[in-house]
């Protein structure tokens, strides 16, 4: 089986602990289970920071969906880290012992038209960093993982689509990244992210036009190629456009991305979480001035100079992978490349409404991460797809696009 991975894209694991702490499930194996009780790992499980180890019930639990996953902490971290931000099965059985799920992260696996891709999580501080080995020079590993994850999921294979129900040829879609790639990088007059953007959404929406979508497979091949060459030998600067609907339904979406967060952090379950909720989709609202230091309507009124840093590497860096990833088979590719530019302008929403302090450079790595923790949702689930509804392809590129350069570094000023 053949990997496809973005070369351009590093990761080496610093041992954070960070994976431990975000808001996804440690899903685990009947067999790994098994081993662990055999293990007596209920003994290494703490229930909270502050108690002694030692489970009071199993720290196994099933999910809704029949998944079998490890029980969080209250605080929302796993009970298996310890004091020292060590995983206690790690310590104890060794690290190819610890679940499939952690050895993989922030990896994961797609069969695609016989091949697996290789996609990363931007949970990841380091992975969002983009530093550490090329994952090019980590081929092996890497291969090897996905040999694991293959034979304990024995994955279908899964077809391209362009939009939901239209199968897309995976040479079509390698001329797709190509003209989206040229297009982010182009410096005409001069390079400015978001202009190029907007390129790629005007892109986007000759491509999805009902006429065009109604083009049989030869005919919308040769309309792609041809436009998408035309675009990048006569680059027009489309007019930033923010349309009324897809302004409203985003803030359905940045209250949506922030459940998994606003769920964290703190030991909230059943009705108070609820009441939580509640208070952070009246704020994003405009109903309430503020949620937790939040304050999402000055991110609405203010912006970020993108493409100067420390805000432009991470950000380019984020809408490169997203090209370069593209046909994970998850979901169609249009839509995949509209849920990670929304990612991102709620990442830079997140930046603003929190008022960063000194240190820009590392909030911004976490507004990324904090982002991106509902892009571990499964597609197929009904979060997944409500989420999906709120930013209709290609609307995040437009409102992305939309949000001029401001004067300065850094502006949180009204308009
Ligand atoms: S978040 Fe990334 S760097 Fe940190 S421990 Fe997990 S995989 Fe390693």
């Amino acid at each position: 089986m053949g990997l496809l991975l973005d070369a351009e894209q590093s990761f080496t694991c610093r041992s954070c602990g960070e994976c431990c702490r975000r808001a996804f499930d440690i899903v685990v194996t009947d067999a790994e289970r098994q081993r662990y009780e055999a293990a007596k790992a209920d003994e290494w499980f703490k229930e909270s920071s502050s108690s002694e180890p030692g489970a009071v019930s199993s720290p196994f639990e099933y999910e809704r969906s029949g998944l079998l996953r490890i029980r969080k902490r209250p605080d929302g971290v796993c009970g298996f880290l310890s004091d020292r931000n060590r995983c206690r099965i790690h310590e104890e059985l060794g690290g190819s012992a610890k679940p499939l799920t952690c050895q993989m992260f922030p990896f994961s696996f797609d069969a695609v038209s016989g091949e697996t891709r290789v996609s990363v999580s931007f949970c990841c501080p380091t992975a969002a960093r983009n530093e550490g080995r090329s994952l090019d020079l980590q081929q092996k590993e890497i291969g090897d993982l996905a040999g694991r994850w293959r034979r304990t999921q024995n994955p279908a294979d899964r077809p391209l689509e362009w939009v939901k129900g239209m199968p897309l040829d995976s040479e079509l879609l390698e001329s797709m990244r190509w003209v989206f790639r040229r297009l982010l990088d182009l410096h005409e007059p001069t390079f400015s992210l978001r202009r190029n953007v907007r390129r790629i959404a005007a892109l986007l929406d000759d491509w999805t036009r009902p006429r065009v979508l109604k083009l049989s497979a030869d005919k919308f091949e040769e309309y792609v190629r041809l436009t998408g060459e035309f675009a990048l030998a006569k680059p027009a600067d489309p007019a930033p456009a923010k349309p009324a609907i897809a302004s409203f339904l985003f803030r359905g979406f940045f209250f949506a991305s922030l459940v998994p967060w606003a769920s964290r952090g703190a030991s909230r379950s059943g009705l108070g979480l609820r009441l939580r909720l509640s208070r952070l989709l009246l704020h994003v609202h405009g109903l309430t001035p503020s949620f937790d230091g939040l304050r999402f309507g000055a991110a609405r009124r203010g912006t970020l100079d993108i493409d100067a840093e420390p805000f432009f590497t991470p950000a380019y860096h984020v809408l490169r992978a997203a090209i370069e990833n593209l046909g994970s088979g998850r979901r169609p590719v249009l839509e995949e490349l509209s849920l990670a530019v929304g990612h991102l302008l709620v990442a830079e929403h997140l930046f603003l409404a929190r008022k960063p302090g000194e240190d820009a450079a590392g909030a911004w790595i976490r507004a990324i991460m904090d982002a991106h923790d509902v892009a571990h949702a499964d597609p197929a689930s009904t979060f997944a797809k409500f989420l999906l509804s709120l930013a209709a392809p290609p609307s995040p590129l437009h409102l992305f696009g939309a949000r001029g350069p401001a004067p300065g570094p850094i502006s949180t000023s009204s308009a």
